[in-house]
């Protein structure tokens, strides 16, 4: 499993609503973009994924 975003669905959003929901600290903001700076205390718990306005994250097994 991991998580992934998708940078073409993720453009120009607005929100970053990816960096304030993980509880985890994996993503980063870094010049306007999602970063995933701590994939290893990613949980997979799906909240990101779930919120995304974009659906531009995606978790894969
Ligand atoms: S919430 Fe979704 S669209 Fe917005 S910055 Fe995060 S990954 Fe990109
Ligand atoms: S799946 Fe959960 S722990 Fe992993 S990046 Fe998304 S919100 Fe954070």
């Amino acid at each position: 499993m991991k998580i992934e975003i998708d940078y073409v669905k993720c453009k120009d959003c607005q929100s970053y609503t990816c960096v304030d929901c993980c509880a985890m600290a994996v993503f980063s903001l870094q010049e306007n973009k999602p970063v995933i700076v701590d994939f290893d205390s990613c949980t997979l718990c799906g909240i990101c994924e779930d919120l995304c306005p974009k659906k531009a994250i995606k978790i894969e097994g």
